[in-house]
C-alpha cells in the first residue's frame, strides 16, 4: 500500500510502498478514503524538536481520517455497529485502560496516551489499523471530507463546551480552523456575541463567512474598540485560546470580565509571561485542554452536526484545499503557506 512516511529522523517525508497493517485481535483495518493535514502533520514533517525528541523513524503520520472498515479482529464484539462496511472517523489518541484516570472514566486524562501518527503507524496511508474501540462510526450521509476532520471539530468542541455559552459574550483568539468551528459552535450553542480575532485578513475573511460578529485583525485594531462597537460594557464572560500566541493571551486577559472563564487549547512554543495579578484580582479561571473527551466529545458534535445544517456548512467552509494523495508535497506546501484553513488528502 502508499503510505506517507517518515523515513529517518530529519526533515521530510516520503511516500512509500508498504506492506498493509495486520489487524490484531480487538482491532479493526480501515480503508481510508480521506485524511486532514494538521499542524502535528507539520512539525513532524520539518523535524523540529517536539519532533526529534518524539517520534522514532519509521513512522506513517496522519491522524485525521474517514473511510471504511475492511477487516474487525476476532476479539472486538460483535452486535455493534463496528462491522465490515461501516464508514468511521478515528480518535487518534489510544489510551491505556489501566492508570487511575482511565479507570475512573476520564480517558482524555490518560496519563499513558499513544497517539496514531506519532508513536504507531498513521493513517496517511491506503490502510491504518487501531484499537476496534477508537472508531466513531459516522452515519452513511456524512460528507467524507468533514468526517475527516472530526479530530479538529473535536478539539474545537471539547473547548467550546468547556462552559455554558447561552447569553455570553465569547472570544475566540486565533482564526486557524479549529478557533472558527470554535466560534460557529458558540454561536450554535446561543452566545450573545463571538468575537474572533487574527493577524490574518485570510483567516477573518474564512472566520466572517463562518458567523462571527466582528473578526478583529489585532494587528490594527485593539478589542476594546470592537467591545465599543458591539456596545459591551464589562468584557468578555467566555475566552477559548486558539493561537498559542502570548499576545493574543495578553489581550484576552485585558479584555475579560471579572469572573471570565477561559479555555486554553493553542499549544506556545515556549513559556511566556502572564499578567497574574489579573487572574487573581477578576477571579479569572483558566483552563488547559487537549484533545477530546472520549467519546462525549463525539457524541456532540456529531449530535450538534447532523441537527444543524448552518453549522454543518459553518465547519465545512474552513476546508479551503483538497489534493490527491499522490500530490501530498503541494498539500503540505498550501498548509505551510498559511493561506489556507484545512487541507484534506484524498486517499480513494
Ligand atoms: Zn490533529
Ligand atoms: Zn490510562
Amino acid at each position: 500500500m502508499r503510505a506517507l512516511t517518515k523515513v529517518t529522523a530529519g526533515p521530510g517525508l516520503e511516500l512509500v510502498e508498504r506492506p498493509e497493517p495486520r489487524c490484531g485481535p480487538l482491532d479493526v483495518k480501515v480503508r481510508v478514503m480521506r485524511a486532514g493535514i494538521c499542524g502535528t502533520d507539520l512539525h513532524l514533517e520539518q523535524w523540529d524538536d517536539w519532533a526529534a525528541a518524539t517520534v522514532v523513524p519509521p513512522m506513517v503520520i496522519g491522524h485525521e481520517f474517514y473511510g471504511e472498515i475492511v477487516e474487525v479482529g476476532e476479539d472486538v464484539p460483535t452486535g455493534t455497529a463496528v462491522q465490515v462496511g461501516a464508514r468511521v472517523s478515528g480518535e487518534g489518541h489510544i489510551v491505556c485502560g489501566h492508570c487511575r484516570n482511565c479507570r475512573a472514566g476520564r480517558r482524555h486524562v490518560c496519563i499513558n496516551t499513544v497517539g496514531i501518527g506519532v508513536n504507531r503507524d498513521g493513517a496517511f496511508a491506503d490502510y491504518v489499523v487501531l484499537p476496534a474501540s477508537n472508531v466513531w462510526v459516522q452515519p452513511d450521509t456524512i460528507d467524507p471530507d468533514l468526517g475527516a476532520i472530526f479530530d479538529p471539530i473535536g478539539n474545537a468542541t471539547h473547548t467550546a463546551l468547556q462552559w455554558p455559552l447561552v447569553g455570553e459574550d465569547v472570544l475566540v483568539t486565533g482564526a486557524g480552523p479549529i478557533g472558527i468551528i470554535a466560534a460557529a459552535i458558540a454561536r450554535h450553542a446561543g452566545a450573545k456575541h463571538v468575537v474572533i480575532t487574527d493577524v490574518s485578513d485570510y483567516r477573518l475573511a474564512l472566520a466572517g463567512s463562518a458567523g462571527v460578529d466582528l473578526a478583529v485583525n489585532v494587528a490594527t485594531t485593539r478589542v476594546k474598540d470592537a467591545q465599543r462597537r458591539l456596545g459591551m460594557r464589562e468584557g468578555f464572560d467566555i475566552g477559548l485560546e486558539m493561537s498559542g500566541a502570548p499576545t493574543a493571551v495578553a489581550e484576552m486577559l485585558a479584555n475579560l470580565n471579572h469572573g471570565a472563564k477561559v479555555a486554553m487549547l493553542g499549544l506556545p512554543k515556549d513559556p511566556y509571561p502572564i499578567d497574574w495579578s489579573r487572574v487573581i484580582t477578576h477571579m479569572i479561571t483558566l483552563k488547559g485542554i487537549y484533545g477530546r473527551e472520549m467519546f462525549e466529545t463525539w457524541y456532540l458534535m456529531s449530535s450538534m452536526l447532523a441537527t444543524s445544517e448552518k453549522l454543518r456548512s459553518a465547519v465545512a467552509s474552513v476546508i479551503t484545499h483538497r489534493y490527491p494523495a499522490d500530490r501530498w508535497a503541494e498539500a503540505f506546501a498550501a498548509a505551510e503557506a498559511g493561506e489556507c484553513g484545512k487541507v484534506v488528502l484524498d486517499w480513494s
